[in-house]
């Protein structure tokens, strides 16, 4: 039995007494004891014998699941993967699987009311309804049909008084049926005629309906959604059903609508905003083939599927799609193995994918397709650097950025200022000569921990005061960069008194409505300015913008994170493609203090495949992934010495076990102390993964056996997104 809890392991339990175990089958749900409570618990397998001494076995206390298993076997052997890959306990990897009221108990089957005649009505004489016509009528339907389901009642011109009418007089009666799959492939509205590049790619994917990942590079608005579209219709007409990946559910309304009107199909969202009923249902509609498509955010990935055909993940770079606490499986990952297994063909798609997936068409793993043209002829926004060395700035804007705002809002149009608050440590810079601040026993930049006036070594907890003035060039300004975005946010709405100033980031979008209330605010014939974090990179279409300012831009290239480069190459072509849209023609003004770095060349040329190879450079050079692997082991605890001596117990673990990991820390996290604990972690890195998984494996059996200081909260995260 696969049991939630945070041990890897499995458990055995005998069956109820007066089972035939021969009715059991794998992925039914039990309740069992466990400890002093009652859990929920899925079979795995059925075994002969136990290791358990047989006085210690306990029984189970319920079958939850009579006849069908709720998880399907090809969605338990996906978890079983993700449980040996993420090092996460099985039953925690099917609970994050299963909507709340499975996971509680509720039906796994969905069942469909209908109406049929019963033993009395079978027998009704032909005249002895004449005075009721309607409810005679409704007689004559179910003589002729056997059955009506119940939603089809008002079709037919039945209302629910006839229903109820005989009832009463227990002519009919009601029985529940599993409903009939229904997959159709017609199409509401026509298809638009595909363009050359369009068209290859379509067919492309459509040429085998194996495995094979197909990365898609498209730039914004080149037309990726229609072969989305396209590539889906083509699967419906196998009568197979289609799985899109989003990143965001803010983002599912407007994607939604685009697949309601083209499909005529049954089009239905999965995401963590929708009522707990709502998700039931849809979740079962998915497993029984009553809905043809399904689109939905991360969990998405372990919706059952009647017989799933294709599967689509959309802005593919996207780091949503990585769960960041519990079980830290990243859905893209998780699709291309589903795919792989199901031997079906899997569509990656984005502006800017992911240095690892460019990496993989490199190798020959992913098909590779480039999309370079705009399908709807929009031209490309312009980009151009401020250089902010020695200029006067008001509170982090250049008296450029203020100028093209204040343009931008006396012709009523919308602006973007773009943030960056994540994924960052801030560092300090000589603004003269472009000394940072490095750690004297690492290769690593120093962190600048503001409230305590320290600088610190993430890697070897080396600790010093800030220089007054630069060691290398004596000058005295010294910046603090990366840091100081609530004053630039404070600025611009005292500056631009009688332009609404929008807040877009996670809170202002989590919940449902929350973009469209933005977007409703947004008048097209007034100004506004919109100030976001990453949310705000991320496919929203904001027609009137026409003006993108880059903030801080610098905290990117000097990020501690391996990736900075790389997202703040992906945030900065994303949010440039907001501008423009329609028509208007945009720019975006990115401020910086480095204005003759590599980097910028490469950006500014638009050539997001040649920078992505200089970055799988570096990456290449410095041993990073996707030249080897990765996994964090994060520890938390409200004693700091606690947190780093259990890290340290297991980087003495590894280096006598498996002496070729590389462990390097423990260091402090980004936010060291949150919550009033203390969080540290211990990087491990080995060129061969097979290797790296055996060493964490033998890590946390060695840790289940032997405890060491039970209380340090740990977690494992495989193929981090984040080192910070
Ligand atoms: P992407 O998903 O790559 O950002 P979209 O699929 O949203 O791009 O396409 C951008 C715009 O171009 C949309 O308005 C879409 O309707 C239009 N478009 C896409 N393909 C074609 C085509 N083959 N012919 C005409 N217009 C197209
Ligand atoms: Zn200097
Ligand atoms: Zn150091």
């Amino acid at each position: 039995m696969a049991v939630a809890n945070p041990l890897l392991r499995l458990f055995d339990y005998l069956p109820l007494d007066n089972t035939c175990t021969d009715t059991l089958q794998q992925g039914m749900r039990f309740m069992v004891p466990f400890g002093s409570r009652i859990l929920p618990a899925y079979l795995i397998s059925i075994e002969s014998s136990s290791s358990v001494d047989p006085h210690k076995l306990k029984q189970i206390i319920e079958q939850t699941d009579l006849d069908t298993p709720t998880i399907d076997t090809e969605v338990l052997s996906l978890l079983i993967w993700c449980s040996q890959y993420y090092h996460h306990n099985l039953g925690q990897c099917i609970h994050n699987a299963l909507p709340k009221n499975l996971r509680n108990g509720g039906a796994n089957t969905l069942k469909e009311v209908q109406w049929s005649l019963s033993h009395k009505g079978l027998g009704l004489g032909p005249n002895s309804l004449n005075n009721a016509k309607k409810q005679a009528a409704l007689v004559q339907h179910l003589r002729e049909h056997g059955h009506l389901l119940d939603h089809q009642l008002k079709s037919f011109g039945f209302t629910r008084a006839i229903v109820n009418a005989l009832l009463e007089k227990e002519l009919i009666q009601r029985t529940e049926a599993k409903p009939s799959s229904h997959i159709t492939a017609e199409l509401n509205t026509d298809p638009l005629t595909l363009n050359t590049e369009q068209q290859t790619i379509l067919d492309a994917i459509t040429a085998r309906s194996t495995f094979e990942c197909h990365l898609i590079y498209g730039v914004t608005g080149s037309g990726k959604t229609e072969v989305y579209l396209q590539s889906i219709a083509y699967t419906l007409k196998q009568g197979k059903q289609a799985l899109v990946l989003i990143p965001e559910i803010a983002l599912s309304p407007q994607t939604l609508n685009r697949f309601v009107q083209r499909f005529n199909t049954k089009v239905i969202c999965l995401h963590s905003k929708l009522s707990d009923g709502q998700r039931h249902t849809h979740w079962l509609q998915a497993k029984q083939g009553q809905a043809g498509i399904i689109i939905g955010t991360r969990s998405a990935v372990f919706t059952p599927f009647m017989e799933l055909g294709i599967i689509i993940v959309d802005e593919s770079h996207d780091s949503a799609y990585k769960q960041q606490s519990g079980f830290q499986y990243s859905a893209k990952d998780v699709a291309i193995r589903r795919a792989q297994q199901l031997d079906i063909p899997i569509v990656l798609g984005s502006a800017t994918p992911s240095i690892e997936s460019m990496h993989n068409a490199q190798t020959g793993r992913f098909t590779y397709h480039a999309m370079l043209s705009r399908a709807n002829h929009a031209q490309p926004s312009s980009c151009s650097l401020i250089d902010m060395r020695n200029k006067p700035d008001y509170e982090g804007f250049s008296q450029t950025s203020l100028d093209a705002l204040s343009q931008c809002v006396e012709q009523k149009q919308h602006a973007i200022v773009f943030i960056n608050r994540r994924g960052f440590a801030p560092t300090l810079l000589c603004q003269s000569c472009h000394w940072n601040a490095q750690c004297i026993n690492c290769d690593s930049r120093l962190t600048l921990h503001k409230r305590s006036n320290r600088l610190i070594c993430h890697h070897c907890n080396h600790q010093t005061a800030p220089p007054n003035a630069c060691p290398q060039c004596h000058a005295t300004k010294l910046t603090p960069i990366g840091s100081g975005t609530q004053r630039s946010e404070d600025y611009l709405a005292s500056a631009f008194k009688d332009t609404p100033v929008l807040r877009i980031d996670r809170d202002s979008t989590q919940n449902k409505d929350g973009l469209n209330t933005i977007t409703q605010q947004l008048n097209n014939d007034q100004s506004a300015i919109l100030i976001g974090t990453q949310m705000l990179a991320k496919g929203h279409h904001f027609p009137n913008v026409t003006l993108v300012v880059v903030l801080d831009s610098d905290s990117w290239l000097f990020s501690h994170d391996f990736r900075g480069q790389e997202r703040m190459a992906q945030m900065i072509t994303q949010v440039s493609g907001r501008a423009g849209r329609d028509e208007k023609l945009g720019r975006t003004l990115i401020q910086t203090q480095l204005p003759e770095h590599p980097f910028w060349g490469q950006l500014l040329a638009d050539d997001y495949p040649a920078l992505a190879n200089n970055i799988l450079d570096t990456r290449r050079a410095t041993a990073l992934p996707p030249f080897t692997h990765m996994a964090l082991f994060r520890a938390e605890h409200k004693q700091l010495n606690r947190a780093i001596a259990f890290l340290q117990h297991c980087r003495d673990w590894l280096n006598q076990n498996a002496p070729n990991v590389q462990a390097l820390g423990p260091y402090p996290s980004a936010l060291t102390r949150k919550a009033n604990s203390f969080r540290f972690q211990l990087q491990l890195t080995h060129t061969e993964r097979r290797a790296l998984h055996v060493a964490i494996q033998g890590l946390l059996t060695h840790l289940e056996r032997t405890p060491f200081d039970k209380q340090v909260t740990r977690n494992i995260d495989v193929d981090p997104q984040d080192t910070l």
